[in-house]
């Protein structure tokens, strides 16, 4: 029996790693990991041989050491503003200085010299309330994808010695043993350990809910976020990502009064395929070297849609719409903005005609025959409101791909420490439902660590 067993290795599991040795390294940790250790993960689409998802298991992109953070941007958001609601159980300031610490941490395994950016003092707070628009507050550390890894690779280089890895070990079952502790399953092999804490995040989605109800923990709908990712020229941007990096702002539709929210600002960066359970939605991508920098910036508009009576599966509504946009376009649509005012399809001729030259190779077509029309109407709304705060954003010429489709997880009922009804079984980042975000992710598992050192004294 080992003092504590993890359940996936993100930024979740590798921060509570790292603190439980940290606090107290005597304990013995284990790390059982679906995926493969960071070195192995490779995604076998070059664009040549293989174009398109052939469906590994284990997915590099999403399992592995480095989670579904592994080849992201690495945007460690500082904030209680998004990024998920961890302050609601640890509270504010708890967070804030979680989410610091960890932003420590990346800088001294590799992060020195990357950029940490503020909304703190910014004109653009006035100018976007002056236009229906309100820019939410957070400092920004921009890894970048490189940086991303090199610090991943460091913290394993750190950890590997005195944390037990199993890679290629998928978790089937946890059970309560009735004398303390917990019995993982993992194919013909089990483990037991005193105190648990699982940090599947959205690739585990699916397992935590039949953990859950296996083990009668309640849980609750989260919402699901459905849009489309804009890409122009960075210069209509710049006065933006130059001072913040990435502006999280928000509006709130004069129709509908929904809110429409800008999301994953990448500078310079390019748009990327996302295969999330064999359906194609879209992503986006920069890079902290000069040399991989492209003309275009890109972001995700997206529209928050939460179902409760009688349908409650959020994730399937975003599901079938994505589903749909695969059908129609074998993957992710793309149509110029005045192409889709005037209620046209665009065409290979019209994209190549535009001055923006698309980064990812999507299929021309009509996003009015995808998305629902509050959705779409939201969106439109938005560019124009965009637009008065960086003219040239509502532009003929302006990408629009679809869909972009962000699922969480169910929420798993947890008290204050972030533990289950279940003495010892801890629930952390965004497999709890409680984060989706890489800082609140993190900062979860170093807050469960904490706990766990002081709990298991003796
Ligand atoms: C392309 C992309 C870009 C992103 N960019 C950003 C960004 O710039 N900034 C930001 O804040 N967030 C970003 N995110 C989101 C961010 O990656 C996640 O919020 C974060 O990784 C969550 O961490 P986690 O540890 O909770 O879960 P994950 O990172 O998902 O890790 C969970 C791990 O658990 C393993 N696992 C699952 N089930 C089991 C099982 N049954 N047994 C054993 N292992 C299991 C998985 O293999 C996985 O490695 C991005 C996500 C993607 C996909």
């Amino acid at each position: 029996m080992v003092d504590v067993i993890i359940v996936g290795a993100g930024p979740g599991g590798i921060f509570s790693a790292y603190e439980l040795l940290r606090q107290r390294p005597e304990l013995s940790v284990l790390v059982l990991e679906a995926g493969n250790p960071l070195e192995k993960r490779k995604c076998p689409i070059d664009g040549v041989n293989v174009k398109t998802c052939i469906g590994c298991k284990p997915c590099s992109i999403m399992n592995g050491f480095g989670g579904a953070g592994a080849f992201s941007d690495g945007k460690y958001n500082i904030t209680n503003d998004f990024g998920g609601s961890l302050y609601e159980y640890i509270g504010r300031e708890k967070a804030l200085e979680l989410m610091h610490y960890v932003d420590q941490i990346n800088v001294s395994h590799g992060g020195e010299g990357t950029a940490m950016y503020s909304t703190a003092g910014t004109k653009l707070k006035t100018v976007c309330m002056q236009n229906r628009l309100q820019l939410l507050e957070a400092s920004v550390r921009h890894l970048g994808t490189d940086i991303n890894y090199v610090v991943l690779e460091n913290l394993y280089r750190e950890l590997k010695d005195r944390v037990q890895f199993r890679f290629r070990t998928h978790v089937d079952r946890i059970e309560v043993l009735p004398e303390g502790g917990y019995r993982l399953t993992a194919g013909e092999e089990t483990f037991t350990c005193r105190e648990c804490v699982i940090s599947v995040g959205r690739s585990g989605s699916k397992w935590m809910e039949s953990v859950c109800e296996e083990l009668d923990i309640p849980t609750r709908s989260n919402r699901v976020d459905i849009g489309v990712r804009v890409e122009l020229p960075a210069e209509i941007f710049r006065h933006i990502t130059d001072e913040l990096y990435e502006g999280k702002i928000v509006y709130r539709t004069q129709k509908y009064e929904d809110l429409v929210r800008t999301f994953c600002m990448n500078p310079s960066g390019i748009v990327v395929n996302e295969n999330t359970n064999g359906i194609i939605t879209v992503n986006g991508h920069s890079f902290e070297d000069p040399a991989k920098k492209t003309q275009n910036t890109n972001f995700a508009l997206l529209v928050a849609k939460h179902f409760s009576i009688p349908f409650k599966d959020s994730n399937s509504y975003g599901e079938s719409i994505a589903r749909l946009s695969n059908m129609l376009g074998g993957g992710v649509i793309v149509q110029r903005f005045g192409d889709l005012e005037r209620g046209r399809r665009s065409t290979q001729a019209r994209i190549e005609e535009g001055t923006v030259r698309p980064t990812l190779a999507a299929t021309p077509g009509d996003l009015s025959l995808v998305l629902p029309k509050r959705i779409l109407d939201g969106i439109i709304e938005m560019i124009y409101a965009l637009d008065k705060i960086a003219p040239g954003t509502a532009n003929d010429d302006t990408l629009l791909y679809g869909v972009e489709v962000k699922f969480y997880n169910m929420e798993v009922e947890l008290n204050d420490h972030l533990e289950t009804r279940y003495p010892g079984l801890y629930v952390i980042g965004d497999g709890s439902g409680v984060t989706h975000s890489l800082s609140h992710a993190s900062a979860s598992g170093v807050y469960v660590a904490r706990r766990i050192a002081e709990q298991l004294q003796g």
